[in-house]
């Protein structure tokens, strides 16, 4: 699997740039032998000027730091934990064994938080980020409008060709130029369209202010909503514990002229928003961001999960004397040493790092067959791995956390509190 990994990324970059300059300059070639209709200056111009536009913010795309959690920043949320706070909890990153900042999120392929991730992109190989983003969107809207000019250029000529079949075959193109056109129209008309539909998804993230991840979780709010109504606004948390559903507000869309300025790197500068080498957000930035008042100041993004929250500890055994009790039948006391095993399993796992809840249909599937005076464990825990569980929740376009690049298993199962190490700590320095 990882050598797959790493060979797909190896070539992304190189495939990429070879398409572009296929479309770029062998069309060039095209027109320039295609007397029927040779390349005018000012078209010879434009491709070029948009190609050009192409590569520069492509390569920023692919190259650009998406972001890094500074040391001095994690020693100043060390000091000042309450700044975390003005969205709610504060997140911890297993991996990173550091504060997680809000919107971050721990991408798979960098191994690191990263600000404000909207997704790891696999055309550019880098992640799109709070840093990034500006990058990757300019190269969607540069490819967007110059393949759709090459696309007119292209049809122009292939309409000269349709309207001159007719005439005898040696005054019209040969077959090498007819077979050239052919490529170039089917290859620039599917990545124009393909690569419009996301640069529309992106423009919708920058208008609303919204990441890709993030229009995952509000999907995902909208589900729990749906079930708590069903049974009655609460929820099943581990432990035994019911969780409030309630709506909840997106609170990073602060208006359509800020959420545009945000995403574009903070300046109100519009030609800078258009300007392939326009700076690349200050690193300072990326870290909290500006909130709407929809909401209370004490709700936090995203909305509470019980599928998400951490399972309480496990309280270990009493002096055996689950052991003494008498059964009234012996399948109840297989069951209670299978019951007993599994427990002992999971507490002697090395480190029970992720433990996957099983799937919400399944579970309430299973308490329903369950009779009435049985026990219901809410939330049930998974004993084996290699099953799927709620983390495969998809949202409508068939997505789940994991396709977006994330480390889905400190991702969806990431409500982690703060270890007591570092809680004790922000205690002493508190002191
Ligand atoms: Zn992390
Ligand atoms: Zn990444």
């Amino acid at each position: 699997m990882l050598s797959d990994d790493f060979t797909i990324s190896q070539l992304a970059i190189p495939a990429v740039s070879l398409l572009i300059s296929f479309l770029a300059y062998s069309s060039q070639y095209f027109f320039l032998h295609f007397e029927a209709a040779p390349l005018r200056k000012d078209e010879l111009w434009k491709i070029n000027i948009f190609a050009l536009c192409i590569w520069i913010c492509y390569f920023r795309a692919c190259f650009v730091d998406p972001g890094r959690l500074p040391t001095k920043a994690n020693v100043a949320l060390l000091d000042h934990p309450e700044k975390d706070t003005a969205t709610g909890r504060q997140r911890w990153c297993r991996r990173c064994e550091a504060y997680k900042p809000p919107r971050a999120h721990h991408c798979k392929t960098c191994k690191r938080c990263i600000p404000k991730m909207d997704h790891h992109c696999p055309w550019t190989s880098n992640c799109v980020s709070h840093f990034t983003f500006p990058h990757f969107i300019r190269f969607l809207f540069y490819a967007v409008v110059g393949m759709g000019y090459l696309e007119t250029l292209l049809w122009e000529r292939a309409s000269i060709v349709w309207s001159s079949r007719y005439l005898p075959s040696y005054l019209g193109p040969s077959v090498g130029q007819l077979i050239h056109l052919l490529l170039l129209f089917v290859i620039n008309s599917m990545t124009v369209f393909a690569l419009f539909i996301l640069l529309v998804r992106s423009l919708w993230s920058l208008l609303f202010n919204t990441t890709t991840i993030e229009s995952w979780e509000i999907e995902r709010h909208e589900t729990l909503v749906r079930r708590s109504r069903v049974l009655g606004g609460y929820l099943d948390a581990p432990g035994g514990k019911k969780i409030r559903i309630k709506k909840q507000e997106f609170p990073y869309d602060i208006g359509l002229w800020s959420n545009i300025k945000d995403g574009m790197g903070g300046s109100i500068n519009i030609i800078s928003w258009f300007w392939p080498l326009a700076a690349t957000p200050d690193h300072e930035t990326g870290w909290a961001f500006e909130i709407n008042d929809f909401e209370d100041p004490g709700v936090s993004w995203p909305p509470p999960d019980p599928d998400r929250i951490p399972l309480p500890a496990r309280p270990l055994p009493e002096d055996g004397s689950e052991l003494l009790k008498s059964y009234s039948s012996a399948r109840e006391e297989i069951e209670a040493f299978k019951r007993r095993q599994a427990e002992d399993f999971e507490r002697a796992r090395p480190s029970p790092e992720i433990q996957k809840r099983k799937r919400f249909h399944e579970r309430h599937k299973q308490n329903d067959d369950r009779e009435d005076d049985e026990q219901i464990l809410p939330g049930p825990v998974y004993g084996d791995d290699s099953d799927e569980g709620e983390e495969s929740w998809r949202n409508a376009e068939g997505e789940r956390l994991r396709d977006f690049g994330v480390d889905e298993d400190v991702e969806f199962y990431d409500e982690d509190e703060i270890p007591l190490g570092i809680l004790m700590k922000q205690r002493n320095q508190g002191r």
